[in-house]
């Protein structure tokens, strides 16, 4: 009876139900005051993932609070729908005493928990929960080409916890390739040296596919990155780059830096698994610790 089942048309239906719901993605950008966060913003939107869509369908949002501000941009491509917000903190760590400035981040992400868990806890609730809770947070580290501060350190411990965190080399351009491979080398041990978990998380991998392409992906984080958002003309190509006296530092290149790889990482390859972690496991851990909060 059940030779064949058919699981093409199961395909089918899943697709046509994403199509119809779309999906929502959310990132946040986190770090020191002058590290290229908002730039990022701005090149992960202008970048090729958003390039296409302008006209109907693009659509964006009003900053929400003076603190915080999320940019939401409505990308349609072969049909489906993809909201993506991308959330921009004021720098923090710029105070002599900076003793707790990690408390709006962690403030805001938990808020995005709660949020979800009060609607999944109702007796008529939403056939489709809005999700704003934050599937991944890039954690920007200063292009020192020492160690991790102390500061970088607590903060990624802190966040690691409770969401995904992918760290990046900030602002590369001004390290040579010599000092990003050592100072990227000098993260990892310092990470490891610490027991913070940054995503993709060694212990989360479901299988040897995992285990190997993850792998991959741990030896080259933290990611050297660049960030532009303004386009110029390279051999009748417009690119975004970054100009300097001695030519254009191309942010999409691969030769040139390691946004494609942040990129690709975001929005492509691990998208739909950064919403399961989040789901899974971030959100997860929030729910029963708060059930059982509530139920003392
Ligand atoms: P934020 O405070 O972290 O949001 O940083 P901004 O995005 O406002 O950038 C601060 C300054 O650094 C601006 O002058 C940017 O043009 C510059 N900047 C941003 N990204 C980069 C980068 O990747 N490399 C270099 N060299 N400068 C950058
Ligand atoms: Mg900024």
């Amino acid at each position: 009876l059940f030779g064949y089942v058919g699981i093409e048309a199961v395909l089918d239906q899943m697709r046509i139900k994403t199509m119809k719901t779309g999906f929502e993605f959310n990132i946040m950008v986190v770090g020191q005051s002058g590290l290229g966060k908002s730039t990022m913003v701005n090149t992960l939107f202008k970048s090729k993932v958003s390039r296409k869509p302008t006209g109907p369908g693009y659509e964006e949002r009003i900053p929400q609070t003076m603190q915080l501000q999320s940019v939401t941009h409505v990308i349609v491509e072969k049909g489906v729908k993809m909201k993506l917000t991308v959330t921009d903190t004021p720098g923090f760590g710029d105070q002599i005493n900076n003793e707790n400035c990690w408390d709006p981040i962690v403030k805001y992400i938990k808020e995005q928990y709660e949020k979800y868990l009060r609607e999944e806890i109702l007796i008529s609730r939403k056939r489709k929960i809005p999700d704003t809770r934050v599937h991944s947070c890039v954690y920007f580290v200063p292009p020192t080409g020492h160690w991790l501060r102390p500061l970088d350190l607590e903060f990624m411990r802190r966040l690691s916890k409770i969401v995904n965190v992918v760290p990046v080399i900030a602002k590369a351009d001004t390290l040579t390739l010599e000092e990003r491979a050592e100072f990227k080398q000098r993260i990892q041990e310092d990470l490891k040296a610490h027991g913070i978990n940054v995503y993709p998380q060694e212990d989360l991998d479901d299988d040897s596919d995992d285990r190997l392409l993850n792998k991959k992906i741990r030896d080259k984080i933290p990611f050297a990155v660049v960030g532009a958002d303004t386009e110029h003309q390279v051999n009748g190509k417009r690119v975004l780059g970054r100009r300097t006296k001695w030519g254009i530092i191309e942010v999409e290149n691969p030769a040139h830096c390691e946004f494609p790889l942040l990129r690709d990482l975001l929005i492509r390859s691990h998208l739909q698994d950064l919403k399961d972690v989040t789901h899974n496991v971030h959100y997860e851990s929030y729910r029963v610790q708060r059930l059982n909060e509530s139920n003392q």
